[in-house]
């Protein structure tokens, strides 16, 4: 079961726009190459969806958000970039852990669940996820899941 990953891509997109305001509009760039992908649906909605909500929810009106589809021989690339709060260093590694929220998100409502779901979600797919992210300046989740046969649509 393959699924055009490109248009997948930009349905996730109008549906989690509803969530930001006009002046969060994420943007989406692949690298033109549409192809279809041997992915669990499922699973690719809830990794990239968590992603694009807590862009949205930790970046402020005016923050460029971009979802960016790549490929390399034999992986697929997904890329969620903010220009929000960003994520202090000493709390990189705990933000995966089920129920962590960070200190600088307290007046912001959530449980802390969302990127525990994103890294099992990642790892049913022998993928990888890793976060850059520097404070005031923004955050960049990178998530790549291994694709045998990346194939033209
Ligand atoms: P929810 O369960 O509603 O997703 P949450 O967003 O707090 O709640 P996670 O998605 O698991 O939980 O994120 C954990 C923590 O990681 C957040 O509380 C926040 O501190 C930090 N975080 C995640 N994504 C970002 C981001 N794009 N920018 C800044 N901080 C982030
Ligand atoms: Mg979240």
């Amino acid at each position: 079961q393959t699924i055009n990953v490109e248009n997948f891509c930009l349905n996730l997109i109008e549906e989690v726009q509803l969530f930001g305001t006009n002046q969060q509009l994420i943007k989406f760039i692949s690298n033109g190459q549409y192809f279809r992908a041997n992915l669990d649906e499922k699973l690719l909605y809830c990794i990239l969806s968590n992603l694009l909500l807590n862009a949205i929810k930790y970046s402020f009106d005016g923050g460029k958000i971009y979802l960016i589809l790549n490929s390399e021989p034999g992986t697929i690339i997904f890329q969620v970039i903010d220009e929000g709060i960003g994520i202090p260093l000493g709390e990189r590694e705990k933000i995966y852990e089920p129920f962590y929220r960070g200190q600088n998100v307290e007046n912001v409502a959530g449980t802390g669940l969302g990127l525990a779901v994103v890294k099992k979600c990642v790892e049913r797919h022998q993928g990888e996820i890793a976060v850059n992210s520097e404070v005031g300046v923004g955050t960049t989740f990178t998530v790549k899941i291994p694709q045998k046969n990346i194939a033209a649509v």
